[in-house]
């Protein structure tokens, strides 16, 4: 048996060490580690595909690690295993990532039945989904039929996220009407599920009329899926009041993604997406490091940078010096 099958054996029997060593080489840049993640990943495919995933949003302090650790420790008392990734594409910044934060969902991560993985850091958010996507591939080979990729509120993150998993749901604050966060943001729009967190004490009452607030936004935006309808929850992951209706929620939606053939179309969209991607990184960081580009770069960007020369040309002259050499 090649190493590669050895290391898709020891993941799927359960072995969570072996599930940490390979996310591990799927997140090495280093160019042989890369051929053994993809031996990795063709052996674990597969047994792949079997899990609910589920895109967990939210600006940092709407309670993500909170509700996480909470809907988390009710899942697996009712039986499942899950696994929470990281998407963080800020975690290479000096003072260390908002998700990166060790003491988050401590006791999720004692359990046996759970895997937390902190967001990779470096090579910017292209880089972090791709090993991203691919941990999740490998939590889904070892068994983990519940998958949470959780990602905080910057920018194209969440849209990242958005293309690896079946459902996106964002966490938002009670907020007084004008301030409804991510309806400018757009967020909202991609968003499956919103729940209003923090339904608790003095704001319970605010969060009622936010999720009211939401809701009607809502209303009016065109919906992320032809047979689903965005719903707006409100929860308290504090004091772990309505998460039962958020899982019921994301039950509701595979459901109904399922019965209509949605599921199916949406994660073959999201591999051929990812193909298209991997394919135009791959091109570009060769072309980058070819000898005859990276000689003329500097002045090919200067002269875009100020104007003297087209971008369209000057694209189209990397391009011919890269095809020449290939
Ligand atoms: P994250 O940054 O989104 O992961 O947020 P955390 O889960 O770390 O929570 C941020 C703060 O909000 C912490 O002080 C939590 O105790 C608090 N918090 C989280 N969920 C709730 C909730 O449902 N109700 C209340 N009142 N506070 C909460």
């Amino acid at each position: 048996m090649s190493s590669a099958q050895d290391r898709a054996s020891a993941i799927r029997n359960g072995d969570r060490r072996a599930l940490a060593r390979g996310i591990t080489l799927v997140e090495s840049t280093r160019p042989d580690h890369r051929d053994e993640a993809l031996a990795l990943l063709e052996a674990v495919m597969p047994h792949t595909g079997k899990a609910i995933r589920v895109g967990i949003s939210g600006a940092p302090g709407v309670g993500k690690s909170t509700f996480i650790e909470a809907l988390g420790t009710q899942l697996i008392d009712a039986g499942h295993q899950i696994a929470v990734l990281a998407v963080d594409p800020t975690s290479a910044r000096a003072g260390g990532s908002i998700l990166g934060d060790k003491t988050r969902m401590e006791a999720l991560g004692r359990s046996a039945n759970a895997f937390i993985r902190p967001s990779p850091s470096g090579g910017g958010l292209g880089g972090v989904a791709r090993r991203s996507r691919e941990a999740l591939l490998l939590c889904e080979g070892a068994g983990f039929d519940v998958v949470i990729v959780e990602t905080v509120g910057v920018g194209q993150a969440e849209i990242a996220v958005r293309d690896m998993v079946d459902m996106f749901v964002l966490l938002v604050a009670p907020a007084a009407g004008d301030d409804l966060q991510g309806i400018k943001r757009g967020i909202v729009e991609i968003a499956d599920l919103l729940v209003v967190n923090k339904a608790d004490g003095e704001l319970a009452e605010i969060a009622m009329r936010t999720r009211a607030d939401y809701q009607n936004a809502l209303d009016l935006l065109r919906s992320t899926s032809p047979h689903w309808r965005a719903q707006v929850l409100a929860a308290s992951a504090l004091e772990r009041s309505g998460i039962d209706e958020v899982w019921q929620a994301v039950q509701d939606h595979r459901a109904t993604m399922e019965t209509a053939g949605d599921l199916a179309k949406l994660r073959s969209q999201q591999a051929l997406a990812w193909m298209w991607s991997e394919v135009t990184e791959t091109l570009a960081a060769r072309l980058r490091a070819s000898p005859a580009i990276a000689a003329r770069l500097p002045e090919i960007e200067r002269a875009v940078a100020e104007g003297r020369e087209s971008p369209t040309a000057a694209a189209t002259e990397l391009l011919s010096l890269f095809l020449a050499e290939t």
